[in-house]
């Protein structure tokens, strides 16, 4: 079939392999430009959310510039006949076909990674690998959980916490800068939030694998969070969704004492910079904002979307030569810092006020926002022949 994005709001629900397959290679060709001392990088490492984001830019890190053997779990979409899996489908697909032509290993899971079975899944096939993950990602971004307890469904939720929060956002279909009113969440809103996004799945997993002797000595686990400017902390950080970071992070104070007693290892949150992604896209302002800041950001010479991320993660704070995890008050990796720079956001501060629909297209790289919004489902891609038949079930 030819497949078109179809583009439904803040999803495209349609998705190209052969444009999802150059998606990974050129992040596979900037994490081979990687390289750490004899002995340093990750050997073997389990990633949670592994099939889109920033969960599948750290496995190719890991892949690629260390020929990690990588065991993946993610939710996604497989295709049927006339009708494409999800891009992150394609995204594992691809990352396998790359992996296993270098002589990787590289196993995954598809399944609910909130669930008993899945956790049991990964488990079983940990086993199988020989166990000793010295590296451990959890980047699970998820608007529903399953209690596995209970049974009880908790929808987490994008709103203000103890008030009403007006700003701009912007309109994506329509390139239209709009004003956007959000009231704030209830008690019940706040706590289903946290139940989804927190970090009680966090410390289950990582629980799991303890009891299951699955960590080698001195494993890293680590879990990413966000903090983000003055123009969305009332819906980020201040609101539902940063209340959930706020106790993923705290839990990772105590994962880290448990990781030091079973193995020697440590558990952090790294705070990484805002980059066009599924998640993101659906909260709002930040789209606007994330337009303003490729620009900022381009200008300055630090601009940088996932890959180059999970890569200066590596490089610089965990593996490389002279790598520093440099944490700061709370404990945490600022993988942030470059967006967060007095520079950067004193910049974004004198733009913001003054963006609109007339200069949208100006004072923001709102075109690359959109470029990198279809990049995500594999479309808009140099070198991909989008008039080519594929095959939506078996591409590769
Ligand atoms: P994403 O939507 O690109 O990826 C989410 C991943 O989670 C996918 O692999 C998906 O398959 C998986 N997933 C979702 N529900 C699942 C389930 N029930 N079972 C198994 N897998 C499931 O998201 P992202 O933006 O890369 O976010 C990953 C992490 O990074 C989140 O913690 C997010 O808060 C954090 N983060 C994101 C940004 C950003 O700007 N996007 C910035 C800083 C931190």
């Amino acid at each position: 079939m030819i497949i078109k994005p179809r583009i439904k709001g803040f999803v495209c629900i349609t998705s190209h392999p052969a444009g999802c397959m150059e998606n990974v290679r050129q992040q596979a060709e900037l994490a081979s430009q990687l390289s750490f001392p004899e002995g340093k990088g990750p050997k073997k490492v389990l990633v949670i959310g592994s099939s889109t984001g920033y969960g599948l830019s750290s496995r190719i890190s890991a892949a690629f510039s260390n020929n990690a053997a990588t065991l993946g779990v993610s939710f996604e979409r497989e295709p049927k006949e006339g009708k494409p899996g999800s891009a992150g489908h394609y995204n594992v697909s691809a990352f396998q076909k790359l992996a296993h032509s270098k002589g990787l290993v590289a196993e995954d899971i598809n399944g609910d990674a909130f669930s008993n079975e899945c956790k049991e899944e990964v488990i079983k096939k940990a086993k199988e690998m020989g166990g000793g993950f010295d590296l451990v990602i959890y980047s699970l971004a998820s608007p529903r959980r399953t209690d596995p307890t209970d049974g009880q469904v908790y929808r987490a939720c994008l709103k203000p916490i103890g008030m009403i929060y007006k700003n701009k956002t912007l309109d994506t279909d329509r390139a239209e800068v709009k004003e956007v009113t959000i009231d704030p969440a209830n008690d019940s809103e706040i706590a289903h939030t946290e139940k989804v996004m927190g970090g009680e799945d966090w410390a289950l997993w990582t629980r799991r694998l303890v009891d299951e002797d699955l960590l080698a000595e001195g494993c890293i686990n680590l879990a990413y969070s966000y903090v983000g400017p003055e123009v969305t902390r009332p819906i980020y950080r201040n609101g539902t969704i940063g209340r959930a970071k706020a106790h993923l992070e705290e839990v990772g104070k105590e994962l880290n004492l448990a990781m030091q007693n079973a193995c020697g290892g440590n558990a952090y949150v790294s705070v990484n910079k805002a980059v066009v992604t599924q998640a993101s896209s659906a909260i709002p302002v930040v789209p606007l904002y994330v337009s303003m800041l490729f620009k900022v950001m381009h200008e300055l010479g630090t601009h940088e979307g996932c890959i180059e991320q999970t890569n200066r993660l590596f490089q610089d704070r965990l593996f490389g030569e002279s790598s520093s995890l440099d944490l700061d008050s709370a404990g945490r990796i600022r993988l942030d810092d470059w967006e967060m720079a007095d520079q950067v956001q004193q910049k974004i501060m004198e733009l913001w006020p003054k963006v609109d629909t007339s200069n949208l297209m100006d004072i923001t790289n709102f075109k690359e926002y959109q470029q990198e919004f279809l990049r995500l489902f594999g479309f808009g891609i140099d070198g991909v022949d989008y008039e080519q038949d594929v095959d939506p079930v078996n591409p590769f």
